[in-house]
C-alpha cells in the first residue's frame, strides 16, 4: 500500500510541511517551527527529535496562529503544492496591516513572480491607476493580496487543489487584517472568496459577505486591460465600494 508521502506527491501536494517541535526549535523561535519537507533525510540527521508529516488539518492550525512577522516567512518557504518547484518567488502580498480596503486578486504573473510583489505588472499599473482615481494608493489604508501566493506556470488559472492548499493562508490575511471591505479582483478571487462558480457580471453591485466583512465583486485589471469598455463598469464598483465603506463607518 502507498504510504501517505506518496499519496500527497500523487494529489501534486507533496512535497509538504513537517512539523518540528525540538526543545532547540522553541529556544530560537519561541514555537513549533515548520521547514520545507523537501529537505533530506540527511538535512534532518543532526535533529533527533521527531519529526512529523504535518496534515491538512494541522497545518491549517498552524497557519491560522501565524503573526505579520512570521506570515512572510512561511509563504517563502511553503511547498504545500507543486507550483513552489516553478516559482521564483512566493508572493504574499503588500501594503498597510491596518489596512480597511482589501483588494484580493488571482495569483502572480511574471513580473510579481521575479518581485516577490503582488499587481506590479501592467495589470497592477492600472490597478494603482484606478485607486489613485479613489484618492487612495497601495501602502495607505490598502492591502492587495492573491488567491494563490505562487505563479502558477504561463499564467494559467490556478488548479482546485492550489487554491486549497493555499487558502489558509487567505484566510489568516484576513484574520490579521479585519478589514472593512474585501475587493474580489476577477473570478477566481470571487469564487474563493464566496464560494460559487458564477459570472462577474451577475456578482457585481451588491454587497456579499466574507465571513461578516462586506465583499464587493469587480472585473479584474487584467481583465480590463483586453475589455477597455468595462472600465466604466469597474469604476462603477468602486465608487459602490467607496460608499460602502462610509456607511459602514
Ligand atoms: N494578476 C493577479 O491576479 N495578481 C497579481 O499579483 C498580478 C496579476
Amino acid at each position: 500500500m502507498a504510504d501517505r508521502g506518496e499519496w500527497l506527491r500523487e494529489l501534486g501536494l507533496a512535497p509538504t510541511w513537517r512539523l518540528r517541535d525540538t526543545a532547540a526549535d522553541r529556544g530560537t523561535s519561541g514555537g513549533r517551527a515548520t521547514v520545507p519537507a523537501s529537505s533530506t533525510a540527511a538535512d534532518t540527521s543532526s535533529a533527533p527529535a521527531p519529526v512529523a508529516l504535518l496534515t491538512p488539518a494541522d497545518r491549517r492550525a498552524h497557519i491560522a496562529t501565524l503573526d505579520w512577522s512570521a506570515f512572510a516567512a512561511d509563504v517563502d518557504g511553503c511547498t504545500a503544492c507543486g507550483l513552489c518547484r516553478t516559482r521564483n518567488r512566493a508572493v504574499p502580498g503588500v501594503g498597510d496591516r491596518r489596512a480597511e480596503w482589501l483588494f484580493v486578486g488571482e495569483a502572480p504573473g511574471a513580473e510579481e513572480d521575479a518581485k516577490g510583489e503582488p499587481f506590479v505588472g501592467q495589470a497592477g499599473r492600472l490597478l494603482d491607476n484606478m485607486l489613485a482615481a479613489l484618492g487612495m494608493r497601495r501602502g495607505a489604508n490598502v492591502y492587495i493580496a492573491n488567491v494563490l501566493k505562487c505563479r502558477p506556470p504561463n499564467n494559467r488559472a490556478p488548479e482546485p487543489l492550489e487554491a486549497e492548499a493555499c487558502r489558509p493562508y487567505l484566510e489568516r490575511q484576513i484574520a490579521l487584517l479585519q478589514p472593512k471591505l474585501i475587493i474580489a479582483l476577477g473570478k477566481s478571487a470571487a469564487m474563493q472568496l464566496l464560494n460559487v462558480d458564477a459570472s462577474i457580471a451577475s456578482l457585481r453591485g451588491r454587497v456579499h459577505r466574507y465571513q461578516g466583512v462586506p465583499l464587493i465583486v469587480t472585473y479584474h485589471p487584467a481583465y480590463l486591460l483586453r475589455n477597455l469598455p468595462d472600465k466604466a463598469k469597474a469604476w462603477e464598483d468602486l465608487l459602490f465600494a467607496r460608499r460602502t465603506v462610509a456607511s459602514a463607518a
